[in-house]
């Protein structure tokens, strides 16, 4: 039986600050969490030396990194993003796709299936399925995505949206769009997370696409209309609707830092997930880039297309983390933010996300600057 004992560990998620937790993990799961004295043993043994331990990063907005656009990927090269992913701490992740030509939609999946096959075995972070961000989205919201390629719903297209054997499904979608709260409700009942972003719904639409079963926006703030007194916009909506959950991408960039700050504390750490939203080139420093047929230039880690429009961030969850670590949140808040509330999202709570017994041993540690010391992918030390 494989076991590794991670000892002399914060434990972010328990919301104890003590530095002596320890956490056993057999065959690839979690099997005790404790604090102070112990009797187990184990074949190997990380002394994280005071550390924290968070629950493995889910990132699940993410399009690519290290030169590879998941657009454009085949399994080699999204088993090259996973190795990357993994390195910073991301345990699971959703490939991301922006709209595209439905032939390559097709192609991408089969990609996608090709790793999820195989990737059991290997230490790199786990695919969990796909993200389709649009195509039904809206042209005025657009942000850095193609409106030659988005949809309108007219009762088919949605079975047009390639998927997988098993996985997560999940779109961000514009529910104002011709048919759109139908197909929020035909995705809903498939089986699909429906997250509303790029858009500019108004409120009655908001409600009824809430109630067709979309509970969720994409980036927060970005590619959707703002708040004013008067004037409600989807991400009043948001924040004045308890039930309603949002991601938010902590990079400084797309959403100033005090921002970040009043969203995640008026939402609730308990309802905001941190995604990266990343694309190709993080990884890669400085640099011009060829992405979603434009040149795209990143200058001091901020991208910019030929549209002028931000095309994606180039960092991963764990400078989200650092991000809101540098805001003030509390371990067990970031640990909630970056881990639990994405599994919890898409549906695979019981799985990961969490520090406990049962579940899979999705771990990271992080040494008192907020550096990896250790990433562990299935009990399997990455
Ligand atoms: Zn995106």
């Amino acid at each position: 039986m494989n076991s590794v004992l991670i000892t002399n560990a914060v434990i972010a998620d328990s919301g104890s600050e003590r530095s002596d937790g320890w956490v056993l993990v057999e065959d690839g799961r979690i099997a005790a969490v404790g604090h102070g004295e112990l009797d187990e043993t184990a074949i190997e043994a990380f002394d994280a030396e005071g550390g924290t331990l968070f629950p493995g990063f889910i990132d699940v907005h993410n399009h690519g990194a290290v030169g590879i656009d998941v657009n454009a990927a085949d399994a080699d090269s999204l088993v090259a993003v996973g190795e990357f992913l993994s390195k910073h701490g991301v345990t699971a992740w959703l490939p991301t796709l922006v709209p595209d030509a439905d032939e390559n939609y097709a192609r991408i999946v089969g990609e996608i299936e090709r790793v999820m096959a195989i990737q059991a075995e290997m230490p790199i972070a786990q695919i969990l399925g796909v993200h389709y961000e649009g195509v039904f989205a809206n042209e005025n919201m657009c942000g850095a995505l193609r409106p030659e390629f988005f949809k309108r719903f007219t009762g088919s297209e949605v079975r047009e949206l390639p998927r997988l054997q098993s996985g997560v499904h999940m779109t961000t979608l514009a529910p104002e769009v011709e048919g759109g709260v139908e197909l929020v409700k035909a995705l809903t009942a498939d089986g699909w997370v429906v997250s509303i972003g790029h858009t500019e719904a108004n409120v009655e639409t908001l409600d009824a696409a809430f109630e067709a079963g979309a509970r969720h926006l994409t980036h927060f703030f970005n590619a959707m209309t703002g708040i004013h007194h008067r004037e409600v916009g989807v991400a009043g909506w948001a924040l004045t609707r308890e039930d309603v959950t949002f991601d938010i991408i902590a990079d400084g960039i797309h959403v100033d830092p005090r921002m970040v700050e009043f969203a995640c504390r008026t939402k609730s750490p308990e309802r905001v997930s941190l995604i990266s939203d990343s694309v190709a080139p993080t990884g890669l420093g400085d640099g011009t880039f060829e992405l979603w047929g434009e040149r795209v230039s990143v200058e001091n880690g901020r991208t910019r297309n030929e549209r002028g429009s931000i095309a994606g961030s180039v960092i991963t969850m764990l400078d989200a983390v650092k991000m809101a670590a540098s805001l003030g949140f509390s371990m067990s808040e970031i640990a909630r933010m970056a881990s639990r509330n994405p599994a919890r999202l898409i549906g695979l709570s019981d799985e990961t996300g969490s520090i406990a017994a049962g579940k899979r041993g999705d771990l990271v540690v992080l040494d008192a600057e907020m550096n990896v010391a250790a990433v562990f992918i299935g009990g399997r030390r990455v």
